[in-house]
């Protein structure tokens, strides 16, 4: 688990209940004493300019908030309408076109790509890894069939944001991220942005989540070799799994259908994903 220690040590001798402590004042008290010390000296027209200025400040910093969510609002409709509802996309899910419309995804990159976020292609999240193409999250829900009812294993948290797709169609989402800093990182932006129907593990993908098993649906966002078989054990009869499948440059995804001991596979797409590794990253790459 990643902890977040600030610790520091004072010498106490043991005669430490006699020393004399340093007056302590509040951080608010001091900045109040200081203004009444600055405005007892100077004239009323300069108090008079300097709330006007206070307040002209104020309103400007939450016109500029406003301003920025509306930019924001604006870039996420563009993102529908040019790159998933457009022509060449396809996407034609209702549900899914609503909550992409809906997810914040600029809240879920770092904050030097924001501008970027709603733009038609991956970015960096840290730790040498990516947040998907908003395109490829939402090809990925759609044939994933997603219903109300729904328990979903995710296989690569990375951002947390197609797990905050997810979380906004299905009952229950399960998701496993192998680079721990990431793990809790998406952890603490999802709970920050309200969702409650999300459980976020650090650990290797590749065993699934035998504990919350059986799945309805399986969404694999990092590309194996071929598909772990303990993922197919845990998806329910019927479960549907959505998979890139290959090597960095030659990727297909795969749509994957559980029937009995069968399991019937559709080739869907040509990919290029981050590849899912065994071990356990334990560098901190920036
Ligand atoms: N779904 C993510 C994008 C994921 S990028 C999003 O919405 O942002 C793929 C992620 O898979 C990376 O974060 C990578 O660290 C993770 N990954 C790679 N191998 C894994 C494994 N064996 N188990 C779990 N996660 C893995």
């Amino acid at each position: 688990m990643l902890t977040i220690s600030c610790s520091y040590s004072i010498n106490t001798p043991s005669d430490a209940k006699d020393a004399v402590r340093p007056l302590e004042i509040p951080i608010g008290k001091q900045v109040s004493r200081a203004y009444f010390s600055i405005m007892r000296k100077v004239s009323l027209g300069v108090r008079v300019s300097f709330w006007i200025v206070f307040l002209i400040c104020g309103h400007c910093a939450l016109c500029g908030s406003r301003a920025a969510d509306s930019d924001f609002t604006a870039a996420r409709r563009r993102m529908l309408e040019e790159q998933l509802a457009g022509p060449g996309r396809g996407i034609t899910n209702e549900r899914v076109l609503a909550v992409m419309g809906k997810v914040p995804r600029h809240e879920f990159v770092p904050v030097e790509y924001r501008a970027l976020a709603y733009e038609d292609h991956p970015l960096p999240i840290g730790h040498g890894q990516t947040i998907s193409q908003p395109f490829i999250v939402a090809f990925m829900t759609e044939k994933l069939e997603p219903k109300a009812s729904d328990k979903v294993l995710e296989i690569g948290t990375g951002s947390g944001y197609q797990a905050a797709v997810l979380a906004e169609l299905v009952s229950n989402v399960y998701t496993i991220e192998i680079v721990e800093p990431l793990a809790r990182r998406a952890e603490t932006d999802l709970k920050r942005l309200g969702y409650t129907n999300i459980t976020v593990r650090a650990g290797d993908g590749y065993k699934g989540w035998p504990e919350a098993a059986p799945f309805d649906a399986v969404i694999v966002t990092c590309a194996p070799d071929h598909v772990p078989q303990p993922l197919v054990d845990q998806l329910k009869e019927g479960g549907r799994m959505i998979i890139p499948v290959g090597s960095a440059g030659d990727q297909e995804l795969y749509i994957l259908r559980k029937r009995g001991a069968k399991v019937e596979k559709q080739a869907a797409l040509p990919v290029r994903f981050v590849p899912m590794t065994r071990k356990k990253e334990t560098a901190a790459k920036p």
